[in-house]
Order: C-alpha cells, then structure tokens, then sequence
C-alpha cells in the first residue's frame, strides 16, 4: 500500500492515478487506518513543489522543482513530470506514455494539429510536455493525421450522431463493466425497454432540429440479443423517425456470435446497417469458456462467413490482450485465425479490469491465472495489423490497463469507424439513448462539454425515462443558440 499526503496542493486525481501506473499491483490511497510502510509526500509553498518518497519512515528520494507561472495548467505539468521522475527512480520503470493519465492522449495532439502547428512541433511538445517516448508519440502522430484526413471530409460541425443502447447479453464475461443483463433472466423486460426506447428515440429526433445527422451507433450490451422482431421493430422505428440523408455511417455491434442468425443479418442489411461487429475476442477456446462467453471458436468463424454471405462489406472484430492465462502463442494464433476472415477492421483492447468486473469481484479465484508479456503481445497486433494493411485510426486509454497501455483501432482503407473518431475526439454531439447511456453535448468552440446521464438500471429506465428526456432537454434548451 502506499499513502499519499498532500501538503497545500490539490490534484489529487493526477497523483494517484501516475503513481498508480508505476505500481499497479499496490493499492494507493489518501487515506488508511493502518500505518503505511510507503508514503509518498507532495507539498506546495511559493511556487515550489516538493515531492518525497518515504519508505519504512525514512525519505529514500526527494526531489523539487519550481512553478514559473501560477497557472493551474502549468502547475500540474510541472509537478507530473517532478513525479515521474520520482516514481522512475524508485521503481526503476518507464512508462510508454509518460505522465498522460488522461483517456485521450490523441486529443491534445489533434488540437495542436488544428491550431495549424507541424508534426515536429507536436512530436516536440509531446515530449517536452508529458515525456511520451518516441513509440508511443509517433503512434499519436500517425493516428491524429488520419483521423484529421477523415474529418476533413465531414461536415462534423453541423452534425450530430446518436448512441443507442441495448443492455442485454446472452451470458456475462468475466471482465463485463458496461450495464448488462442476461437475456435469459430479464427477457420479460426488453418490450417494455424497447417502448421507453422508443420514446427517447421520438423526442431525439427533434432535439437538434438545424444539424445533420452524421452517424447512428447501436452498441449495448450486445443489440443482436433482441430477437428478430424486436431487433427489426427497434431499426424500422429508427429508419422512419431520424432523417438518414446525410447519415456516413449506421453501425450495430452484434458482437457475441451466440446472439447472432442468419435472419438477424438480413433485418441488419434491410435496414441499411453499414457497419457491424463480430467480436471473437480471443481464438482459444479454453479463455472463450473461461470468460463466460458461451460460444465456440467455430461459431464466430461461421457467423463471420454467413453476414460476408448476407452482404455485411464492412465488419469489425475486437480482441483482447491480457486476458488471464493468455501468452504470445495464444495472440499469435488468434491473429493467425483472423487474417484467414479477413475483417475490414480490428480493435485491439488491453484489458482493463474494473472494480465492477466479476474478474476483480472474485479475483482470488483468478489469481494464479495472470497474462504473460502484454507488451510483447500488443507489439503482435501492431505488427500483424502492418503487414495486413490495417492502419490505426484511433485511441484511447482507460483506467486500470493491464501496463497503462492502450485500445487501438486498426482498419483498411475507407474502413475507419467515422463514430468512433467522433467521440473520441469528443468532435460532436452525441444524443445517447437507453440505460446507462451518457449524452455528451459539444459548444461550438469544441472546449466546451456538458454531459446528461440516463440511469444504468433497466426498470429504472423503464420507469423514469421521461425524466432521461427532460435531462437532454434541460441541456439543450439552456444553450439553445449554440446547440440546437
Ligand atoms: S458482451 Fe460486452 S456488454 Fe455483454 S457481457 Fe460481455 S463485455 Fe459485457
């Protein structure tokens, strides 16, 4: 455990998430009822920042730096980088991006692009700034100046897309965190979800009356657990209420092959979806079972080659590197099974295992079971998707990464998911509908950001979902001129 005692500074936020990059496996807290063998000390007193690392009671390193400036922003980059030279001493580790705790590593790299400065200047500045190796920076670059290419061509700033969730799964996976009930147990719920759903659907509709709608994004849960004629019942109501003349882009994330049928394909095709997810995850059937995923390895494989069949020309699978258990042969050949299906694109996740996750609930039970060179098996995926001609199109990070390193998503040429640009790079307003979806309404300025939650609980949804609305609308409606 370590401790960590401010003296006359805040950031609180920042320091324990820094400090907890270097030791992941060390809980660090603010406070304790038991005496800490390891403190970590910051202090603040006219403009000079102290940082001590105590061990056992007696300080091991110290180190100080001054603030130039007492500028909020300034003061937090100064003391970061004082920290990560702290914690790199006394842990003897790097890390890849430097003192970027933040879930957008690309954001900061894209504004500086839109302010029209030069891939040197940021590549600099991403140095300078947050200490980002030279990997991690040239990754930002390449990714930023892509997906720079594919916002030039969007009229984003006019538009708006909207989210859809659908929380139901046919099982739950071990690392599950997202709002998600298992069909089986709460199949008596969906038609009353689907009418509350459709409710927000009508009132979204009118919501942001002088944008174009840029793209639609069903994502859950696991939207294909519906069955036929609710999945068609929720798209037909989506085609006949939002305007699709400018829509670039309609994805469903069928993700589990188990929810997936022929029939689910064609209603997905009928409806005009253009972009769907099969998501193996894995291609070992030993952590598919283990996972809790209740299908085999053959069943993503035929369902794949049965939505080519119905037509699906753009398809997406995820995988995940560092399940528990898994090695570098186990990626390897997962790669090795995906390159024979041939996606149009690939994201890559790191695991990231959240308080919520029955995988931390229960993680004595896991706990001889830890993957085995995550970095190594990343650098799989960067190298694979190189050959194979996938190029990475966006970023993000999360808290508690296994080795605070990144999802990456990976795609062929025009094949870029336009959504997942979008609200990474946090570039437009996205309405989102449906239990435990969080709206996120962009100013014109692109700094400003406002957020409006729905409830994550599926009966609550049901029966509050006038009160969803009015949440949106009381955003809305308060900032008419600059959102509407
Ligand atoms: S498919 Fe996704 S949402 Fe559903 S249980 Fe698994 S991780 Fe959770």
């Amino acid at each position: 455990m370590i401790q960590i005692k401010l003296v006359n500074i805040d950031f609180e936020y920042d320091i324990q998430s820094l400090t907890k990059a270097f030791f992941p496996k060390e809980e660090v807290t603010f406070e304790t009822q038991e005496i800490a063998t390891q403190v970590l000390e910051v202090s603040y007193e006219q403009r000079q920042i102290g940082i001590s690392f105590i061990k056992d009671g007696i300080p091991i390193l110290t180190k100080t730096d001054m603030v130039p400036i007492e500028e909020r922003k300034v003061k937090k980059n100064v003391l970061k980088r004082l920290l990560y030279h702290v914690l790199m001493e006394v842990t003897g580790r790097t890390l890849q991006w430097g003192t970027l705790t933040g879930i957008r590593p690309t954001k900061l790299a894209m504004e500086k692009l839109e302010n029209g400065e030069n891939l040197r200047q940021i590549e600099q500045f991403m140095y300078e700034q947050y200490l980002c190796s030279k990997e991690k920076t040239d990754l930002c670059m390449d990714i930023v100046t892509r997906e720079h290419a594919i916002l030039e061509e969007i009229d984003y700033k006019n538009g708006y897309s909207i989210y859809i969730g659908i929380p139901f799964c046919p099982s739950t996976c071990l690392y599950c965190s997202f709002a998600s009930y298992s069909v089986q147990k709460f199949a008596h719920l969906v038609d009353d979800y689907l009418d509350a759903l459709c409710k927000e659907i009508a009132y979204a509709k009118n919501a942001c009356p002088s944008k174009r709608l840029t793209t639609v994004y069903l994502g859950g849960g696991t939207p294909t657990t519906l069955n036929e004629q609710q999945l068609e019942r929720l798209l037909k109501r989506i085609k006949e209420e939002f305007d699709f003349t400018y829509v670039r882009e309609f994805t469903v994330e069928a993700g589990r092959p188990d929810s997936i049928t022929r029939e689910k394909l064609r209603i997905l095709k009928k409806y005009g979806v253009s972009r769907i997810s099969i998501n193996p995850q894995t291609m070992k059937q030993e952590t598919l079972d283990l996972i809790g995923r209740k299908h085999t390895v053959e069943q993503i494989r035929d369902t794949f080659v049965m939505a080519r069949e119905e037509g699906h020309e753009n398809i997406n699978m995820d995988i995940i590197i560092g399940i528990p258990g898994e090695c570098p042969d186990d990626v390897a050949e997962t790669l090795r099974q995906i390159d024979q299906l041939s996606p149009d694109s690939l994201t890559v996740h790191t695991l990231a295992i959240k308080r919520a996750a029955n995988l931390n609930i229960y993680k004595e039970k896991y706990q001889g079971l830890v993957a085995k060179d995550v970095v190594g098996m990343l650098q799989l995926c960067f190298d694979y998707t190189k050959k194979a001609q996938y190029h990475p199109y966006y970023l993000y990070r999360q808290k508690n990464m296994a080795e605070n390193l990144e999802n990456i998503g990976y795609a062929k040429d025009g094949k870029e998911g336009i959504y997942n640009i979008l609200i990474m790079e946090e570039k437009q307003t996205i309405l989102a509908l449906g239990a435990g979806a969080s709206s996120k309404f962009v100013f014109p300025d692109g700094y400003r950001i406002e957020r409006a939650e729905n409830v994550k609980s599926v009966t609550d949804y049901i029966a509050r979902v006038d009160e969803m609305i009015a949440r949106k609308e009381k955003v809305l409606s308060d900032n008419a001129d600059e959102l509407r």
